[in-house]
């Protein structure tokens, strides 16, 4: 018997176990909260993901160790690695897990970003607002996710606020880059070094929220899914990753700007469970115990949204042509993700149809919020 050790017991090590299943694996999750949704569908050790008792605890049996989330410390990856293989690798976490360095990276391998200058006292704030200019975004360089840990910058006298609300920590200040939308490159790499690409999904936000997504995207032709191979290509190989990566996109003059990399299975690759070939989370499987990696194709055509704040009524989703309903098992709260409904249809136009009647019944927080697809009247970032 095979067993996984996962980092992290959220929706995403879930998933991951819900594919690894049939698969015959097995999984044990690390987690310090108590009942981490993961939990229902392996082993889970209760415990912070720097206390060396534990590690050893958990480390104990693995076949492997990936991750599901990258705001895991980088020595915890490093001390498991000396006894287990660990994929992706601590050079994919600790690239992914800081803005900056992540930006100084992709300016490495020659691959666009929106442009940017680091914070680090109101000196650097000062002459970063000089090199990027306002409009702008100020980020923390780590631990922001969903919108968190970010504010705008709409003029230079309003810089020093945006730093302080964000607890005067080291961040990054990037240019606001004027997108016609946003695009995910969805990625897997195996072991020896093969690198398949899903087709670009178009990805939806709201206050810095992923809520809706649709796949392959429309209007995509071939030199920008091939633009997205090449970046899958050249991001992973740099980083020697191992398993799904997702690189988030502006698409802006015809040419993908990368602004964030996860070095994981993703949000914006939830469809792929329903709407591809082999789903993101059984490629990562794959890829991480080395085994045959599976076709990414589409079987048709899929939106997604999240569900934000609470569980809708169950039958009233089911209702709907096409859906299939993901919850997560996650107490309910203001903006957090408890789970995902994916529609599927045999034509683009039918997605965006089953979108809208979808958010009229995922109710006030998220309903309102599935934007509609750029250039349609009501489109919103
Ligand atoms: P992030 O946490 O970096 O993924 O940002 C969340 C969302 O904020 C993105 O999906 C965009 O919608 C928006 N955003 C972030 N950075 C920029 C930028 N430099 N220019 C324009 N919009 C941005």
């Amino acid at each position: 018997m095979t067993l996984v050790g996962v980092l992290g017991g959220g929706q995403l090590g879930r998933m991951l176990a819900l594919a690894g299943l049939p698969l015959g694996l097995r999984f044990r999750f690390l987690d310090p909260s108590p009942r981490p949704t993961a939990a229902a569908l392996g082993e889970h050790v209760q415990a912070a993901y720097d206390d060396p008792d534990a590690l050893a605890r958990f480390v104990d049996g693995l076949d492997v160790v990936t991750f599901e989330f990258e705001r895991v410390p980088v020595e915890t990856v490093e001390w498991l690695a000396n006894h287990v293989p660990v994929r992706p690798g601590a050079r994919s976490l600790r690239v992914c897990g800081d803005r900056v360095v992540e930006k100084r990276f992709a300016r490495l391998i020659g691959a666009p970003t929106a442009p940017f200058a680091e914070v680090d006292d109101l000196a650097s704030l000062e002459r970063a607002v000089r090199e990027v200019g306002t409009p702008a975004i100020l980020k923390t360089r780590r631990d922001g996710y969903d919108g968190k840990g970010q504010m705008r910058v709409h003029e230079p006298a309003a810089a020093e606020a945006a730093w302080r609300s964000l607890g005067s920590c080291p961040c990054v200040l990037e240019g606001f880059v004027p997108f016609t939308r946003e695009l995910a490159v969805l990625a897997v790499r195996d072991l020896k070094g093969e690198v398949r690409t899903w087709p670009l999904v178009e990805t939806r936000h709201a206050d810095g929220i992923l809520v809706s997504a649709v796949a392959p995207a429309p209007r995509v032709d071939e030199a920008l899914q091939a633009q997205a191979q090449r970046l899958a290509e050249r991001v992973t190989r740099e980083l020697d990753h191992v398993g799904v990566i997702a690189i988030e996109c502006f698409e802006h003059e015809g040419r993908l700007l990368i602004n964030e990399i996860a070095p994981r299975v993703h949000n914006s690759g939830h469809w792929t469970i329903e709407g591809a070939v082999t789903s993101q989370f059984e490629n990562h499987l794959r890829a991480v115990l080395g085994l045959p990696l599976g076709p990414t194709g589409v079987k048709g055509y899929c939106g997604l949204a999240n569900v934000l704040g609470q569980a809708p009524e169950r039958a009233r989703v089911l209702a709907l042509p096409g859906a299939h309903l993901h919850l997560y098992d996650k107490p309910a709260q203001p903006r957090r993700k408890v789970g995902h409904v994916t529609v599927t249809a045999p034509a683009p136009e039918l997605v965006e149809e089953r979108l809208r009647e979808l958010a009229g019944v995922l109710g006030p927080e998220c309903g309102a919020r599935v934007p509609a697809a750029v250039g349609t009247p009501g489109a919103s970032h």
